[in-house]
């Protein structure tokens, strides 16, 4: 009985898409084409060209360029380890036997346990073995990974079960215990795969492509664009999901030796500012309302420039440690630039007073960044500088800019980019400048839709009310020369009723109703009827497309 209820249960089990993930539906999905496409339009026009991305990638691409103080990595990363579990399938389970023991409670808790103890922690020291032996042996046949970490631990599990096994019965169940708990430790950490992520972000792909493929060989810059699911396991609401979408575009050069440092930093400023327009442009062909461009220097990584100001901001949180909440007192350690970003009210007048980086700029940066300001003016391209403007992933360097909309509430930031030269080197490529941005597709829509800016219900040109099996053919040849003309047609499957045709004919938003019953065919005289107004008149088979263009086309008028 039981397990036929189970089996009841389990067919009626609702699945649901993932919390932080949604299905994004017509019409809504014809917006997304649209902001994609229009995407691929404007940056096209800059010279940019796409690069389609792997969605996973290993974890370390990520947490050696992000950084693993960040947010990003430290905590919102989906990784999962990358084995062939048919390979490992006895590891596995000793690995799982192993954690998943637990003792059952016996009396006396205190003192050495005697004789009872191996009894007790038998099934432990069985698995604890079951993974030392097939642990080793899968390590010398390099079925996981032969890490220097992997192989401490084997070797750590080997020692301390020998251990654990002869110290048994001298040992009180509390010692014991704990040692258990030390064993599960070193299990937990031996690592039986890869580690693999969804990827957060993609400009660490795009550098890890520029490297695979030897883009350096090709003209300079290498001009990129790409679109697609990103993945952070964030506290979802509105504008924040745990698979969002971004479009982003990148800037990489190769830097070439020698070359005048003067000219160089002129020559970086002009491509920041034209990779800050092509973003303005898209903006503003997809009309986009209440867009605010806010730049900085967040300078680079020299005691003489940034160092040497976090040095100064890092002293003067200190003094004022007790007036911040706790995750600013926490970021003072691990990232004291981030708590310039902080949105809490009562924080915001220390904030203001704290040293700003723009006074600490080395000479190059500070040219870098007044050239940057002057190339955008001569784009007429209108910003606001913000100097607590930072960004949360590490690799940022000297321009930094965020873009904000309207109708987002907190979450109005669409675009956050910024130059990032060195990062490539990070990876273990060459030398290599790079500037981009990435933009917040699903923001991007939610603020185009506030604005009443959705494309309007998906509905069909022309609904064929066909009835009589005689008409069939002449409606599915209808169909398929409107189709072929563009016009969006719905052929129901089987005949209707006159009534039912039509009601679903508008149900559908659909314009025109064909209407073909046997008297039609007999004649070739069909019934077009503008559902907008119930008017009806009859064309020829061969007049048919013409007839409905030089309709809609009145009806755009
Ligand atoms: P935020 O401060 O809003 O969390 P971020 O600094 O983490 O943004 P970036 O990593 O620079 O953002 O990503 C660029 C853009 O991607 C953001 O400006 C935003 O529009 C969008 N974005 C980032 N995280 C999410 C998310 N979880 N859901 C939806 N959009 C996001
Ligand atoms: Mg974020």
């Amino acid at each position: 009985m039981a397990g036929a209820s189970q089996e009841h249960m389990a067919e009626k089990r609702k699945f649901q898409a993932i919390k932080g993930t949604r299905d994004l539906l017509p019409p809504e999905t014809e917006l997304w084409n649209h902001v994609e496409q229009t995407a691929r339009e404007v940056f096209g026009t800059f010279g940019f060209g796409e690069i389609r991305l792997p969605i996973f990638e290993p974890t370390e691409l990520f947490a050696r360029s992000i950084g693993t103080d960040t947010d990003v990595v430290a905590k919102e990363m989906y990784s999962f380890e990358d084995y062939d579990t048919s390979e490992l399938l006895e590891l596995l389970e000793s690995r799982k036997a192993a954690l998943a023991w637990v003792d059952s409670p016996v009396s006396p808790p205190y003192g050495p346990l005697g004789a009872g103890a191996q009894a007790i922690f038998q099934p432990f020291s069985t698995a604890i073995g079951n993974v030392v032996r097939l642990g080793l042996d899968a390590f010398q046949k390099g079925r996981i990974p032969r890490t220097p970490d992997n192989e401490r631990l084997l070797t750590g599990l080997k020692d301390g079960i020998g251990t654990f096994v002869g110290s048994i019965n001298s040992r009180s169940l509390s010692e014991n215990r704990q040692a258990v708990n030390s064993l599960k430790g070193l299990v937990s950490q031996l690592r039986f795969g890869d580690s693999l992520c969804l990827r957060p972000e993609a400009t660490a792909s795009v550098c890890r492509a520029y490297i695979e493929h030897g883009m350096l060989g090709l003209a300079q810059p290498v001009k990129l664009y790409y679109t697609g699911p990103m993945f952070r396991r964030e506290r979802p609401q509105k504008g924040r999901y745990r698979q969002f979408y971004q479009i982003g575009a990148e800037a990489l050069e190769a830097i070439t030796p020698n070359t005048d440092a003067t000219k160089s930093l002129g020559k970086d400023a002009a491509v920041d500012a034209e990779v800050i327009e092509m973003v303005m442009t898209y903006f503003a062909r997809l009309g986009l309302e209440g867009v605010q461009l806010d730049i900085n220097s967040i300078g680079h990584s020299a005691p003489e420039c940034r160092r040497g100001y976090v040095e100064k901001l890092k002293a003067a949180l200190e003094k004022v440690k007790g007036q911040l909440g706790a995750d600013s007192q926490r970021r003072i350690e691990t990232n004291p630039l981030r708590v310039l970003d902080s949105k809490l009210e009562s924080e915001q007048a220390i904030i203001e007073k704290l040293p700003r980086i723009g006074d600490h700029l080395c000479a190059d940066c500070a040219k870098h960044y007044a050239e940057v300001k002057r190339q955008l003016e001569l784009r007429g391209v209108a910003y606001k500088e913000n100097w607590r403007l930072v960004r949360g992933l590490d690799y940022y360097m000297r321009t930094t800019f965020e873009i904000t909309a309207r109708g987002l509430g907190s979450q109005n930031a669409v675009c956050g980019g910024g130059r990032y030269d060195g990062l490539v080197e990070l990876l273990g490529g060459p030398p290599t400048k790079g500037i981009g941005f990435a933009i917040g597709e699903d923001r991007v829509i939610l603020s185009l839709l506030e604005a009443g800016k959705g494309s309007a219900a998906q509905g069909r040109d022309v609904y064929i009310a066909w009835m009589g099996e005689k008409a069939r053919a002449t409606a599915i040849r209808a169909a398929r020369d409107l189709r072929q003309a563009g016009f969006r047609v719905e052929l129901p499957p089987v005949e209707q009723k006159f009534g039912k045709a039509l009601g679903q004919a508008d149900k559908l938003g659909a314009r025109y109703a064909l209407i073909l019953g046997e008297d039609e065919v007999a004649s070739g005289e069909w019934t077009v009827k503008t559902l907008a107004d119930g008017t009806q008149r009859k064309v020829r088979e061969q007049g048919l497309v013409e007839s409905l263009r030089a309709g809609s086309k009145r009806q755009e008028v």
